[in-house]
């Protein structure tokens, strides 16, 4: 593990873009459900007898909203009650110490704005909890821990519409200007992708690192199972994420970054 962690670490120092894709693994070390792998909520059937997938869906907003919203604010609950832990401060360091690098997120809870990544190096694909909005009259609302002491789901004050968070269920399609953002950078390539806790399930993830490699980049795996990266990967660091990122970052030198 150390000599593949120093080699990391010195393709991070020659790295001018670094591309940083993360998902539930990194967050399920602040107390935060996954959905798959390790520490994974539904590896089976919700209790309903229905994938997670369809649970958190589009759809199913829109045909038994407090359904959705059950799970929804399972996740919220969770998000609220925990906050960022060493993974995402060290990778919120790495970011300061190089400004060509991003991060791609497929969370939702916020906490990499929260440990201090700058919002315009950071690609939030699935959206984010709050601000909640109206989908009847577009109304926002800022009180997502008040409508969940509450029967679910959470109303509109003004027209008594369903709230529903600015996140990306299953089935609804990716956020324009984010996608644009990720392709535009992606153009511009990267010298190495870090893939940290994710299971990897969508092509737009997967993608950024077949093209890194492809590219000639460095590809690494962060995660304390295999994925389907996991053969794929130049790199693989069995580890969790809490432990592995404060680590590697040890071993950057400051010195010897090139800006
Ligand atoms: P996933 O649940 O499919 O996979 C999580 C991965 O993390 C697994 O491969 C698991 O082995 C790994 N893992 C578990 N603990 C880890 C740790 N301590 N360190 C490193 N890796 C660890 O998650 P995903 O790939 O992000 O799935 C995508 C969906 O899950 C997205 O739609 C995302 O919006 C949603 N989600 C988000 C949150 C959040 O915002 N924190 C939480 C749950 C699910
Ligand atoms: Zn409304």
């Amino acid at each position: 593990m150390d000599e593949a962690l120093r080699r990391v670490a010195r393709a991070i120092e020659q790295a001018e873009r670094i591309l940083v894709i993360t998902g539930a693994g990194l967050s399920a070390d602040s107390g935060l459900p996954t959905y798959r792998g390790l520490g994974g909520l539904y590896n089976g059937h919700t209790a309903e007898g229905l994938p997670i997938e369809a649970a958190l869906s589009g759809p199913m907003l829109r045909r038994d909203p407090a359904l959705c919203w059950k799970y929804l604010a399972e996740l919220g609950k969770a998000c609220l009650g925990a906050a960022p832990n060493a993974g995402h401060l060290a990778i919120a360091e790495l970011q300061r110490r190089k400004p060509g690098c991003w991060v791609l997120t497929q969370n939702i809870d916020g906490y990499h704005r929260a440990a201090g990544s700058p919002g315009e190096r950071l690609i939030e694909i699935h959206g984010e909890l709050a601000p909640l909005y109206c989908q009847s009259c577009g109304a926002e609302d800022s009180e997502l821990a008040e409508h969940l002491q509450r029967p679910l789901p959470p109303r509109c004050r003004q027209c008594g519409g369903v709230l529903r968070p600015p996140v990306v269920l299953f089935e609804e399609m990716l956020p324009e200007a984010a996608v644009d953002s990720l392709y535009g950078e992606l153009r511009k390539g990267f010298a190495v992708v870090l893939s940290v806790g994710t299971s990897a399930s969508f092509p737009y993830i997967v993608e950024p690192v077949l093209r890194t490699r492809q590219a000639g980049g460095l590809s690494v795996e962060i995660n304390p199972t295999l994925t389907d990266l996991s053969d794929v990967v130049d790199v693989r660091l069995a580890g969790r994420a809490l432990d592995v990122l404060p680590e590697l970052l040890g071993h950057i030198s400051s010195d010897r970054i090139c800006k």
